[in-house]
């Protein structure tokens, strides 16, 4: 599996549509101080997951949709797309290519599709899930990523071989079936309390 295209379209410092190819191997995107590298990759860590703007070097969402300049208005709306070739089907999806898309307006309305079909945030996390390109997975790797892998907290350490171990799944299924279980279980001394009333 590797990235093969990102698309931004009012991203940041992005106000027209652009189109990056990849091909396997190593990219390096070299520019001037302040022409939107690190934007690139706050693009793709957002459509990703991210929710936290200051971690995308904003304090409110409306700092990722581009705020125009002395000759260009600014833009409604931020939409960040990245194709993902998966002919070795690492994604579990039937498709050879997933491309995933989140979208933003000015309101805060998000908008989140796989393969131009509408989704929620969390099926985007679950096609990731333990592939090591989530959110919080490996493939981004900065300088807190760094720290979190050289940590002397072995929680943090852990959480990094829990991912490529593929078994964050099962752990997240486990936390949701436990909290369905506690609600149940709530709901059961609460009959049981009326039940015990109505006696
Ligand atoms: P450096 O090499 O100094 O780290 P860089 O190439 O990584 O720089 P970025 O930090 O990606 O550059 O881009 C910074 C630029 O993005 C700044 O000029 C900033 O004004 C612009 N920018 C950030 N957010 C927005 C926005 N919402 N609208 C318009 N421009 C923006």
């Amino acid at each position: 599996m590797y990235l093969k295209k990102i698309e931004m379209q009012g991203f940041k410092s992005f106000a027209n549509k652009i189109e990056m190819n990849f091909d396997q191997g190593i990219t390096g995107i070299v520019g001037p101080n302040g022409s939107g590298k690190s934007n690139i990759s706050d693009g793709i860590r957002w459509v990703l997951g991210e929710q936290s703007i200051k971690s995308l070097r904003g304090s409110k969402t409306e700092d990722i949709i581009f705020s125009g300049t002395a000759t260009r208005k600014a833009q409604g709306m931020a939409e960040v797309s990245l194709t993902l070739d998966n002919s070795l089907k690492i994604l579990p999806i039937e498709y050879d290519e997933v491309t995933i898309t989140r979208r933003v307006y000015r309101s805060g309305e998000s908008e989140y599709y796989i393969n131009k079909s509408l989704c929620r945030l969390k099926d985007i996390r679950e096609l990731l899930m333990d592939t090591g390109i989530g959110k919080d997975g490996y493939s981004i790797i900065g300088q807190g990523k760094i720290d979190e892998i050289l940590s002397n907290k072995s929680e943090d350490r852990r959480l990094v071989f829990e991912e490529a171990a593929g078994i964050v799944k099962y752990k997240t299924r486990k936390e949701d079936s436990e909290k369905k279980l506690q609600s149940t279980d709530d709901n059961l001394s609460r009959i049981a309390d009326i039940i015990s009333e109505l006696e």
